[in-house]
């Protein structure tokens, strides 16, 4: 164990609502039995919007930012970006 690590006790089991009529005890009367579950360390996934430019010549190309004028890499015209 790490230095400084905390133990914390093990809290008790949920019991059972005392009333069995309740919605909250039928629920859980009808979980299935046998699952399985695992624990595991989260990561992270970084998202990034990327736009696809299409200039009339025909060309297409990727850039993540949405300029507001853009010269085309193979037709070299100065074109308005729209969406
Ligand atoms: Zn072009």
């Amino acid at each position: 164990m790490k230095p400084g690590t905390k133990v914390q006790p093990l809290r008790p089991r949920r019991s059972l609502p005392s009333h069995p009529d309740t919605a909250t005890h039928r629920c859980l009367a009808t979980m299935p039995e046998g699952v399985e579950v695992a624990e595991q360390e989260l990561g992270v996934v970084e998202a990034q919007l990327m736009y696809r430019l299409h200039c009339e010549c025909g060309r297409a190309w990727f850039d993540l930012d949405l300029p507001r004028f853009v010269t085309c890499p193979s037709c070299g015209k100065l074109s308005l970006v729209c969406k």
